[in-house]
């Protein structure tokens, strides 16, 4: 498992209230793992192609037989991620995307049947989400535990031991949810409906902990696999000059702004080192976001990144900006190595 890549996928909304209203045109084509965008101001130039992981077509309706559903994101990436993090990987699945573009919408999903995203699918139980949000810092009790366990496993086909002789005891602690919100804190006003929300000049991460520990009672050794998985919905990735914010938002775009440039650099610098073949400074102490998600690109961890993509022609240049970022996220590779700890 070791020098595998970060897993990259690109997804594209329908339009929206405001694209229609402007009789927008959709610029982004796909077809299997390809994507390709056409520039609207100069529609002779050949268009632009990118191959990902998945490109995911939201674009249409369910009725479209090539529509990519919020189930089917889950199925590929959140099984996969959760796979890992019950092997005992730690793992990182984040959304990019400028503000609008669907980072909230395949991180959190909508209430309704079926349109719930990742988080929610991933945690099982909106009760986890619950639980981070009043609280943070709890272990979540055995009984419950095992009442997630039962939700979870149907959901994600991984079974917690292959060996059915081990004694097998889960427990999953929530360590803690960091909404780097600079005027919003989570805290117990904050209903687990309200997540959704998810500021645009704002960073969600969800830091869920599993503790594993195995008994085998033929060599009475007990082991303990750690996992830590991030679930992390960015803030809109636009430059501060398109949405026109002033003062104290133009200073938290700022803020932001420099923590997506960062995490830029940061890709980079991982892409470049990765090329050399020598480890190079990554800056991943210039920001907060980058701090937080050391672990997770670069480092120790299997790391998935969803790019979201508006479909319209009037967003050209974040669009082809956002696929240029998850382009040079594709060259970077996670030494994820499983955390487990004999201990007896
Ligand atoms: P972001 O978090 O990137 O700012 P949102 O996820 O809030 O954007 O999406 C903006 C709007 O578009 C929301 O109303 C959302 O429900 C809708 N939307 C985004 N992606 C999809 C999709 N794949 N299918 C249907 N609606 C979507
Ligand atoms: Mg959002």
């Amino acid at each position: 498992m070791s020098g595998a890549s970060v897993k990259v996928a690109v997804r594209v909304r329908p339009f929206n209230s405001r694209e229609m209203g402007k009789d927008s045109k959709c610029i982004i084509q796909m077809q299997g793992k390809t994507t390709t965008i056409l520039n609207p101001k100069a529609p002779k130039e050949p268009a632009k192609t990118f191959s990902f992981d998945y490109s995911y077509w939201s674009h249409t309706t369910p009725e479209d037989t090539s529509f990519a559903s919020q189930n089917l994101v889950y199925n590929d990436i959140g099984k996969e991620m959760l796979a890992h993090a019950f092997e005992g990987y730690n793992v990182c699945i984040f959304a990019y995307g400028q503000t609008g573009s669907g980072k909230s919408y395949t991180m959190m999903g909508r209430q309704e049947e079926g349109q719930e995203g990742i988080i929610p699918m991933v945690c099982a139980l909106e009760l986890i989400i619950l639980f981070c949000v009043c609280c943070p810092h709890s272990i979540i009790p055995v009984r419950l535990t095992s009442i997630i366990l039962e939700t979870r496993f149907p959901l994600i086909g991984v079974k917690p031991s292959d060996d059915n002789n081990q004694d097998h005891e889960l427990s999953i602690n929530i360590t803690k949810v960091i909404k780097q919100q600079p005027y919003v804190r989570p805290d117990r006003t904050v209903a687990a409906t309200n997540m959704n929300e998810t500021s645009s000049r704002s960073h969600a991460v969800f830091t869920i902990v599993f503790t594993q520990k195995k008994h085998d009672s033929e060599t009475d050794l007990s082991t303990e696999k750690v996992s830590k998985i991030s679930l992390v919905d960015l803030a809109g990735s636009e430059r501060a000059d398109s949405t026109g914010a002033t003062g104290t938002r133009l200073k938290e775009g700022a803020n932001i702004n420099k923590s997506l440039t960062t995490l830029g650099k940061v890709i980079s610098a991982l892409a470049e080192s990765k090329k050399k073949k020598k480890t190079d400074f990554i800056p991943y102490r210039d920001s907060v976001l980058t701090w937080l998600l050391r672990e997770n690109l670069g480092g120790n961890s299997r790391t998935a990144m969803v790019a979201a993509l508006s479909p319209a022609d009037i967003n050209y240049d974040e669009t082809l900006s956002t696929l240029r970022y998850a382009d040079r996220a594709k060259s970077i590779k996670c030494n994820a190595v499983i955390n487990e700890d004999p201990n007896n």
